[in-house]
């Protein structure tokens, strides 16, 4: 007889679950609380203005293109990827910009001409991490990979690398601090330090040059799409506007879903997409090991997001970081024009101004001092810079993410610090009750769409090993 799986939850983590489970015979019904699928990854329409809510870039094309070659589908064949040539620029109170393009040579040359002697550093730093990268890739596509998984391949030699923090790695690479500092946005997008970042963060500029920087020409919500209409042609049953309120469980073992509307769904498994919610909220289990887990773990905040019109001209690079220094966050002005001219309307762009914030320091300023730190980013002049006229359209404060998205604690994930890599993530199949199962980024070292991707495909292989 036919399993009945549910899926709590259509982000990408969801979504691959979802149609990986159903090519495999299984009968599969996805639970979403919201009016469409994709979650972080969806869009949003302002005034005719089409924007991605979340994410902005792909970092990883191999691990998208694994997780949809593994539901069946071709990422080419779907989706029309612009590769980014110039992809950021790091600005910093009294410091020359740091430029990071698609071309190495380029990137390298650019930092000789600021700081004598870089050229060769950074060139040597993306050749070591580029070969680290390509001999641990295989363990991203593997669920839980413990220590024995680095055994295979002569993996074993990078444990000492993974046991340090991106910090020590940058340190170590002699480069001149605005470029480390270039290098390191990326856990400063996260709300976190590099001392307290994990190590494989340092593979990103080795990805950057050597697959590149992409984002699709109908933006990053054109993924989730073309996996939720697979999904359904495959007979994946979407219920859209049902929010999951409880799993309820007997004898140790999933038995059915509950819904916010009183509707009770019968199940063999369940897989949930909605991260630490799964047990913070959604199982009743006050003593559970996982619940315990969560109610310790360091989150990381959506931050605050201004869906803004431009007018002016639309020159790279894509991404502007300011790094203000001090106790400050970075901030991000991001241009989807730069890549995609056709989105313009008249004399209008879409372009967004984000503001990462740190978790414990959100949830104390609360929803308005959230909105007024929006503001106070909205007012500063470097962003504006070229910008003959903008127009707000929308904002968005971690107290607005979490209504919209069912956050958890306004947070979107677990921040991936070294320590939780180490201790291991949010395990696929859960270890407090038989027939749960967790996909998304609480389940994967990574936070990007392709690794939440990913984690659906492991989630659901998981199912399939437990009831083949
Ligand atoms: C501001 C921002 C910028 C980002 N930038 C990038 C980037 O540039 N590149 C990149 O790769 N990634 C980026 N990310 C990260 C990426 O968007 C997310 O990690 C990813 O989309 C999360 O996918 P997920 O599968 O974990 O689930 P989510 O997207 O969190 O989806 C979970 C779904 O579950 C639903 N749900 C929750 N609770 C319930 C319930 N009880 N019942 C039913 N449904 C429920 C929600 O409505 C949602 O649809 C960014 C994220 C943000 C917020």
């Amino acid at each position: 007889m036919k399993k009945n799986v549910a899926v709590i939850g259509a982000g990408m983590g969801g979504l691959t679950a979802a149609l990986r489970l159903r090519r495999q015979g299984f009968r599969v019904q996805v639970l979403e609380a919201r009016a469409e699928a994709g979650g972080l990854a969806s869009g949003n329409v302002y005034e005719g203005f089409s924007f991605d809510a979340g994410p902005y870039i792909l970092l990883d094309r191999p691990g998208l293109e694994w997780a949809f070659r593994s539901v069946g589908l071709e990422l080419g064949e779907h989706i029309e990827l612009r590769a980014i040539d110039h992809v950021y620029g790091v600005d910093a109170p009294g410091r020359p910009t740091v430029n990071i393009y698609s071309n190495d040579a380029k990137t390298a040359a650019e930092m000789e001409r600021e700081w004598p002697g870089s050229e060769e550093l950074y060139l040597r730093f993306v050749r070591q991490t580029g070969a680290i990268e390509a001999s641990l890739r295989p363990l991203l596509y593997g669920s839980a990979p413990g220590p024995m998984s680095l055994l295979g391949g002569g993996r074993w030699r990078h444990a000492r690398f993974l046991l340090r923090s991106l910090g020590s790695v940058l340190r170590a690479s002699r480069l001149p601090q605005p470029v480390v500092d270039g290098l390191s946005i990326w856990t400063h997008v996260a709300g976190q330090r590099p001392e307290e970042a994990p190590s494989p963060l340092a593979f990103v500029p080795a990805l950057v040059h050597s697959v590149g920087c992409f984002y699709p020409k109908d933006g990053i919500r054109a993924l989730p799409a073309v996996l939720a209409e697979a999904a359904a042609g495959a007979g994946v049953e979407f219920r859209y506007g049902t929010k999951a309120k409880r799993i309820v469980a007997d004898g140790g073992r999933v038995k059915a879903v509950e819904s916010t509307e009183g509707e009770s769904f019968p199940v063999d498994a369940v897989v949930s997409d909605c991260g630490i919610a799964t047990y913070l909220e959604l199982l009743d289990q006050k003593e559970g090991v996982s619940r315990k887990r969560c109610e310790k773990l360091l989150l990381q905040s959506p931050g605050v997001c201004a869906y803004l019109v431009v007018k002016g001209k639309m020159e790279p690079p894509y991404l502007r970081f300011l790094l203000p220094g001090g106790e400050e966050r970075t901030r991000l002005f991001i241009r989807p024009g730069v890549v995609n001219p056709e989105e313009k309307n008249g004399e209008w762009y879409p372009a967004r101004l984000l503001g990462p914030m740190d978790h414990a320091k959100a949830q104390r300023m609360g929803p308005r001092g959230q909105a007024d730190y929006l503001e106070k980013l909205l007012e500063e002049r470097w962003w504006q810079e070229g910008i003959s006229d903008y127009r707000v359209l929308g904002r968005r404060t971690p107290a607005n993410w979490a209504s919209e998205y069912s956050l958890a604690r306004d947070s979107m994930n677990p921040v991936m610090t070294a320590k939780f890599m180490r201790e291991g993530r949010l395990a696929h199949r859960s270890p407090d009750l038989r027939g749960l199962y967790l996909a998304g980024s609480a389940t994967h070292p990574g936070q990007w769409v392709s690794f939440c991707a990913i984690s659906g495909v492991l989630a659901a292989d998981c199912v399939r090993k437990d009831f083949a």
